[in-house]
C-alpha cells in the first residue's frame, strides 16, 4: 500500500512548523560528539517519537575507532585583566557556545595576548562571524571569536577560563522504530548527525526533518511493510558505533538515507549510495527527477564520493549499504557553513515543508515498491468484467487504464513497480496504484524478494500441474 495520507500540503505546513519550533529550542544547547548537551537533545526529540536510547561506554571500540572520553563543558572565558581592561570578558561561552573548540580540555592561566594568540581561530575574511571549530581525537584547547573582537584585542594580561570535564563516561544515541506490517523484517535506515552546537541549518534541521518523517510514520493511516529506523547519533562515531553493534542487522537493510541541511535556500541535492543503482538511488532518481513529475525540477542529481557525512560509513566497502544522501546545499558549498553565521536567519520554514514533503515522497516509493508478477499473462486479462476498464469501447484509455496495461505487460517478475514506471514514463503512484487494483482483482501478485522470476520458458508452457 501506499503511504499516500504520509504528509499531504497541509500536514507538511504544520510538520514544518513543529520542526522550527524544535530548530528553535534545540538551537541554545551545546551539543558535541559526547555530552549533556546531547542528552537533552534526546529528550526533546524523545517528547516527539518514541526513542529507544543507548549509552556507549568511554573506550569501547568500534572498529579501527573507539568511544572518546565524554566532554562536558560548565563555562569559558577570556578575561582582560591589564590595565582598562577592569576584568571584562572579552570573549564569553555564555553568549555564544562556538566560542570554545568543541572538546577544548580543562584550562585555567594568565597569558599575555601574544600567548593566547595561537590559541585563537577567526575569519578574516568574514570579520563578523565566529568559525566552528573541534578537536575530538587531540588533546588541545582553543577559543573562537569574530575577526572584529580579535583585532581590538590589547596586550593583556589576560585571565583564560574552559571550565570543562573531559574524563570516562558515554556516547549517547537514539532510534526511533515504526515496525513494519510485511512479513519481512527488511528496514529502511534514515541518520542524521546531532552533534553541532549552535548551528541550525547543519544539525537541527537535519534532526527536525527526520523526528517529522519518523512522527508521520508513526501516526500513518496505513502501517509502512518496511521497518523504519531512524538514528540520531553523533557524525562519524556514532555511526561507527551503531554499526559495531548493529552488524547482524545490516543484511535486511533495503534502503537509507543520511539526512542533513535541510533548511537553506538551495535547492534540494542527492548524493547517490557507493553502489549508485539501489533502490534508494532509482526512488530518489524518479522522485527529484523523474521524467513524469517536474515538481523538483530544480533538484540535483550527485554522483557518490567519499566525502561527506555518515554515508562515509555506511557506504564503506565492508558494509557498502544502499544508503544516499539528502541536503539542501552540501555541506561545505554555502558560506555560513560552520560558523555562527548558520543561525535561525538562515533557514526557511518553506523550505523545511518542501524537503519534508520530498521525503515523504520518497519514503512512500521506497516503501511501496515491489516486484508484481502478472498471474494472468497470456493475452490481455479482460479489464472491463472485473470493473477495472471503462466498459464503453472506443475511446483511447484514461491514466487508470494506460497504467494498468503497463503493469499488466511489465509484470513478468523481472521488474519492479519502480523500473515499470520509469519505463511507462509515469508516476509511481499510478502505476502503484493500478497494481494495487489489480492485485485486488486477483491478477497480480507480489513476488517475494527471495522469489526468483518465474522465467519466460515455464510460462510459456502453463502453470505448473
Ligand atoms: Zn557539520
Amino acid at each position: 500500500m501506499l503511504l499516500d495520507a504520509l504528509l499531504p500540503d497541509d500536514a507538511a505546513g504544520s510538520a514544518a512548523a513543529d520542526a522550527w519550533a524544535l530548530i528553535e529550542a534545540l538551537y541554545p544547547l551545546c551539543r558535541s560528539l559526547t555530552g549533556d548537551g546531547v542528552r537533552q537533545t534526546l529528550d526533546r526529540i524523545g517528547e516527539r517519537i518514541p526513542l529507544i536510547r543507548t549509552e556507549v561506554p568511554s573506550g569501547t571500540p568500534a572498529y579501527d575507532w573507539e568511544i572518546p572520553r565524554e566532554w562536558n563543558i560548565r563555562d569559558a572565558w577570556i578575561a582582560d585583566v591589564g590595565p582598562g581592561g577592569n576584568g571584562r570578558r572579552v570573549v564569553d561561552f555564555r553568549a555564544h557556545n562556538l566560542h570554545v573548540m568543541g572538546y577544548s580540555v580543562p584550562v585555567r592561566q594568565m597569558m599575555t595576548l601574544a600567548e593566547l594568540q595561537p590559541y585563537l581561530h577567526s575569519l578574516p575574511d568574514r570579520p563578523d562571524w565566529i568559525p566552528y571549530r573541534t578537536s575530538y581525537y587531540r588533546e588541545q584547547w582553543g577559543f573562537c571569536l569574530r575577526h572584529r573582537d580579535r583585532e581590538r584585542l590589547g596586550p593583556g594580561p589576560y585571565e583564560v577560563v574552559i571550565d570543562a570535564d573531559l574524563a570516562p563516561g558515554h556516547l549517547s544515541y537514539a532510534e526511533s522504530v515504526i515496525p513494519g506490517q510485511g512479513e519481512s523484517d527488511d528496514e529502511v535506515l534514515v541518520y542524521t548527525h546531532t552533534c553541532h552546537p549552535s548551528l541550525a541549518n547543519d544539525n537541527l534541521s537535519g534532526i527536525a526533518v527526520a523526528v517529522e518523517l519518523a512522527r508521520a510514520l508513526h501516526h500513518a493511516p496505513t502501517k509502512p511493510r518496511l521497518t523504519w529506523r531512524f538514528i540520531f547519533g553523533p557524525g562519524t562515531i556514532g555511526s561507527l558505533a551503531w554499526l559495531s553493534r548493529n552488524e547482524e542487522r545490516l543484511g535486511r537493510v533495503r534502503a537509507g538515507l543520511v539526512l542533513g541541511l535541510l533548511g537553506d535556500p538551495g535547492v534540494l541535492h542527492y548524493k547517490h549510495s557507493r553502489r549508485g543503482d539501489t533502490l534508494t538511488d532509482r526512488a530518489a532518481a524518479h522522485v527529484l527527477r523523474g521524467t513524469a513529475t517536474h515538481e523538483n525540477a530544480e533538484a540535483k542529481l550527485l554522483d557518490f564520493e567519499p566525502y561527506g557525512y555518515d554515508e562515509r560509513q555506511f557506504c564503506s566497502p565492508g558494509f557498502d549499504l544502499p544508503m544516499g544522501r539528502l541536503t539542501r546545499s552540501p555541506n561545505s558549498t554555502y558560506a555560513e557553513y560552520h560558523t555562527s553565521a548558520d543561525d535561525l536567519t538562515l533557514i526557511r520554514a518553506a523550505q523545511l515543508a518542501s524537503a519534508l514533503q520530498t521525503l515523504a515522497r520518497l519514503a512512500s516509493v521506497i516503501d511501496a515498491n515491489r516486484t508484481p508478477l502478472n498471474l494472468s499473462p497470456k493475452g490481455e486479462p479482460r479489464l472491463g468484467k472485473r470493473g477495472l476498464y471503462g466498459s464503453v469501447g472506443g475511446g483511447a484509455p484514461g491514466a487508470f487504464e494506460h497504467a494498468l496495461l503497463w503493469v499488466l505487460n511489465q509484470a513478468d517478475g523481472s521488474r519492479d513497480l519502480l523500473a515499470i514506471a520509469e519505463r511507462a514514463r509515469l508516476p509511481f503512484e499510478q502505476v502503484e496504484q493500478a497494481a494495487s487494483a489489480l492485485e485486488r482483482a486477483g491478477l497480480l501478485r507480489t513476488l517475494e524478494r527471495t522469489e526468483a522470476a518465474p522465467d519466460s520458458e515455464s510460462r510459456k508452457k502453463g502453470p505448473p500441474p
